[in-house]
């Protein structure tokens, strides 16, 4: 039988709010691992979680899946054995018997009731491995095999690797944020750091059809699926038709401001659905002087209309960060797809770049608004739901 050893992240220096923490740690594991719960026992300590793997086949795919999960440092495949010195020493001369080149062995004690004290051990592990394998030498330094023992109230626990996983919080400990999600490179990266730190994240996506294709809808599901194995496994993605607005924002006479009035309305949209769906912040992948509407005067004049906090976790990013990042996550590459989320036709070819809000409110004063956005929450928002490996569309708000 084979165990991962699950080391806490940051977490463990949260104080009071540790067990809280952690339940929902667990929680999450439990819920990515649903498909495995007939072959794993979930062994909790006071640092870390054990898993027992009943089925050493599955062992890697697990690995890979816990590799995802915000709120582990890192895991360990280990052994378990009682703590007899003897029993010991005979798993590491195994774990040992083949390796040709340098090795090192740690020992740590946690239960200081152990007859041996941790150096003790390892000057024995370390003398009789040498005497059993002439192909062997130590390299305290630098070595090519590290055998790790850690003698626990529970067992003696030895392994040779940790491997490193995301960090981060677990997703739920930070409440729930609402994602604007474009099909551009930017806003996945900053609904995933997002989720990096432990909020949940739904999204919505605003489109404009027939303007905008099938395609770049198509790229908002890939999108949101891709991101799924750090979120919450039952996230909502929310389409709104934004297409009765944009026809009313054509009415706008100055036309630079367009962009800036459209991005407010988007604001003003998501702020009524948080309040629908409990959110408690708005996301954005907007990066401080990227284009000409991620200014500072622009930001400003956007925020005005939010009651709730727009968070922009790439506004510091260069555009070479966002992109190293959203490679790792696999976004990339269905970001860069050609396909515009927003109406061409729309675009000002000269966009105000440091807009006034007296303008922009002026500008809205002629615009049948509020009606229209009502109209639009109520009618032409659909809701999906990621249900067993895909999204599926929710009939009743
Ligand atoms: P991205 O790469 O995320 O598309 P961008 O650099 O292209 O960002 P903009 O198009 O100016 O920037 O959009 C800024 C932010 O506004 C986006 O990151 C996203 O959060 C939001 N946004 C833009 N278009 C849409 C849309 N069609 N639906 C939902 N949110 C959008
Ligand atoms: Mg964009």
């Amino acid at each position: 039988m084979k165990n991962i050893l699950i080391r806490y992240g940051e977490l463990t220096l949260k104080g009071n709010n540790r067990n809280a923490f952690i339940s929902k740690l667990i929680q999450n594991i439990k819920y990515k691992l649903k498909q495995y719960k007939d072959i794993i026992v979930y062994k909790k300590d006071h640092n870390s979680l054990v898993l027992e793997i009943k089925d050493s086949d599955k062992l890697e795919e697990i690995c890979h899946i816990l590799q995802n999960i915000f709120g582990i440092y890192s895991l360990s495949i280990v052994e378990i054995v009682e703590k007899d010195v003897d029993l010991i020493l005979k798993r590491c001369l195994e774990v040992a018997s083949k390796h040709i080149g340098s090795f090192k062995v740690e020992v740590e004690r946690k239960d200081k009731g152990f007859q041996v004290s941790s150096q003790d051990l390892k000057t024995k592990i370390a003398v009789s491995i040498l005497k059993n394998n002439q192909n062997i030498t130590v390299d305290v330094h630098n070595p090519q095999l590290k055998i790790t023992v850690i003698i626990k109230h529970n067992g003696a626990f030895i392994f040779t690797s940790r491997i490193k996983a995301s960090k981060g919080l677990p997703v739920g400990v930070s409440g729930k944020g609402l994602s604007l999600l474009s099909g551009g490179i930017d806003s996945p990266v900053a609904s995933y750091l997002t989720l990096k730190r432990g909020m949940q994240v739904d999204f919505l996506h605003f489109m404009t059809p027939p303007h905008t294709s099938k395609e770049a809808l198509d790229k908002v599901f890939q999108l949101t699926s891709k991101i799924e194995k750090y979120n919450q496994s039952n996230f909502s993605l929310y389409i709104c038709d934004f297409s009765i607005i944009l026809k009313e924002l054509m009415h706008i006479k100055e036309e630079s401001y367009r962009i800036t009035i459209m991005r407010r309305i988007f604001i003003r949209i998501a702020n009524k659905l948080c309040e629908l769906i409990k959110a408690n912040a708005i996301i954005t992948g907007e990066s401080l002087g990227q284009v000409a509407s991620q200014t500072i005067e622009s930001i400003n004049v956007i925020n005005e209309v939010s009651k709730l906090p727009i968070l922009r976790p790439v506004l510091t990013c260069d555009k070479e960060e966002i992109i190293e990042i959203s490679k790792k996550i696999d976004t990339y590459n269905i970001s860069i797809l050609p396909f515009d989320d927003v109406c061409s036709m729309y675009v000002p070819k000269n966009p105000v770049t440091k807009p006034k809000s007296f303008i922009a409110q002026k500008q809205e004063e002629n615009l049948l608004l509020d009606e229209l956005i009502d109209y639009t929450i109520t009618n032409l928002i659909k809701t999906y739901i990621w249900k067993d490996g895909e999204l599926c569309e929710k009939e009743n708000k």
